[in-house]
């Protein structure tokens, strides 16, 4: 027997013990059965008291295999096939003696049914391991030449078949050796090939619990991919209802706007005014398809490897501030802007690390009232260049800073400062970062400011 795959093997093992102990009560019944029918045959030659306590002896000795079959099956541990090998053992051992017992109290080789060691070795065979069965067919050997031979030399008494066969046939020394020597012979041609056999199926057994378990494995892993795929599947129809959701208002307004110049509502004096409106709308509708764009370009994790270069990030840095420095002064914000020497560059397409300097600087210009400070730097540790961005704005609150990198999402407060937004900005920007193995954090002191940081791998 080889090793089974440790979850299969228990219920194996139990199977297998539960079918030794069943076949024990067909075998007590069938005693019983053929020492009546004996009884009737060979006119009360047979000592029935003894056969019936060696029946009732086994029964009694199947009971306490029973119990202690079930104790074994709740058991665990390293040793079990161990266990079961020996509780096999004892139980086939004490069959064999049971049935030499039997057999010497009704007729010895006179008896027929000594072809029943056959059976018990046959049942070793496919329950052991394969030197098990030819060490049973060699007991069964032992047992029922000794018994034979003990009654040829009158070691012990001989119960006689009367009628069967002829009455001195037991001490009919050249009888007695050919069919011990047929005995053993057959015995041990039946544990080879009953063993083989057994051993075939026990392989093959083991081979399917073990493309079971991995099919259960599989099935899992299946099963969890499919979980994860409803997810995707329910976050993209939340983005898609959210998109439809956002790109219909200005559109809208837009039309709204339109419907009441044509209605004639709008006085000739106010028509421009209204016109403008609408043109900030269409600004808005474009800002917002082209960072869904920039989105979906991201998504796709298509890389355009031809546009990725070693970018000196203070380089872009400066050429940004150049842009929001202005900004900052309308606003009369106090702007600094701190780099470090020797900042080496990174491996990314320069346009979106314009894209993510951009984007945080103007938040913090944006989401911070006139006399207040942002304050933008840059630095390095071992393996990343490190890009800060830190303002005296609105802040956040933990709740809030908790969905900041979500799709549109865009806080109250924010949204009072600054009607316009596509709540798109910080999600691409941290797609940008994660996509060159970077990464962006932010933390926020709700009406105090905020300080946005990211780290991008340096170029090897
Ligand atoms: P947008 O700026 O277009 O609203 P973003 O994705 O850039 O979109 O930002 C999302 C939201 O995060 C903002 O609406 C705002 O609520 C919050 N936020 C971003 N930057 C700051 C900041 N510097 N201070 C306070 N809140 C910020």
């Amino acid at each position: 027997m080889t090793d089974h795959p440790a979850m299969s093997l228990q219920p194996w093992l139990r199977m297998r013990t539960d079918q030794l102990i069943q076949f024990r009560w067909a075998e007590v019944i069938g005693a019983l059965v053929i020492i009546s029918a004996g009884d009737l045959l060979f006119s009360d030659a047979l000592p029935m008291p003894v056969l019936i306590a060696i029946a009732a002896a086994m029964a009694v000795a199947n009971a306490f295999f029973l119990a202690y079959g079930r104790r074994l099956s709740a058991q665990q541990g390293d040793d079990i096939r161990e266990r079961y090998t020996w509780f096999a053992n004892v139980q086939i051992a004490t069959d064999l003696v049971a049935l030499t017992l039997l057999l010497h109290f009704s007729g010895g080789i006179e008896n027929p049914f000594y072809l029943f060691y056959i059976v018990h070795v046959a049942a070793a065979s496919v329950l052991l391991p394969r030197r098990y069965s030819l060490l049973y067919a060699a007991l069964a050997t032992f047992l029922f030449s000794g018994l034979v031979m003990a009654e040829y030399y009158q070691w012990i008494p001989h119960v006689h078949l009367t009628g069967l066969v002829s009455p001195e046939r037991y001490q009919r020394g050249l009888y007695v050796a050919v069919v011990l020597f047929a005995f053993g012979g057959t015995l041990f041609i039946c544990a080879y090939i009953a063993s083989a056999i057994a051993e075939m199926l026990v392989r093959r057994e083991e081979e399917l619990v073990r493309s079971n378990l991995s099919c259960e494995v599989r099935a899992g892993e299946l099963a969890t991919l499919n979980r994860r795929l409803a997810e995707l599947d329910k976050a993209r129809s939340q983005f898609i209802r959210l998109v439809t959701h956002e790109l219909r208002a200005p559109v809208a307004a837009i039309q709204s706007y339109l419907r009441l110049i044509l209605d004639g509502y709008v006085p000739q004096e106010r028509q421009r005014e209204i016109i403008e409106k609408s043109e900030r709308r269409a600004l808005e509708q474009l800002a917002l398809i082209s960072d869904l764009l920039d989105l979906a370009r991201l998504q796709e994790g298509r890389k355009q490897e031809e546009q990725i270069e070693a970018v000196d990030v203070a380089q872009v840095l400066q050429g940004v501030t150049d842009l929001m420095q202005a900004r900052a002064e309308e606003k009369d914000l106090l702007f600094s802007v701190q780099i470090e020497e020797g900042v080496p560059p990174v491996r990314a397409n320069p346009e979106h690390v314009k894209q993510v300097w951009t984007n945080l600087i103007s938040n913090a210009i944006k989401y911070t009232a006139p006399g207040g400070i942002v304050v933008v730097s840059l630095s390095q540790n071992p393996n990343y260049v490190v890009g800060i961005v830190r303002d005296t704005g609105i802040g956040m609150t933990p709740e809030q800073l908790q969905h900041l990198f979500e799709e549109f999402y865009r806080t109250e407060e924010a949204k009072a400062i600054e009607r316009q937004g596509t709540g798109l900005g910080l999600t691409i920007v941290k797609r940008i970062v994660e996509s060159y193995g970077g990464r962006i954090w932010a933390e926020s002191e709700h009406g105090r400011g905020s300080k946005f940081s990211f780290a991008l791998p340096k170029a090897a």
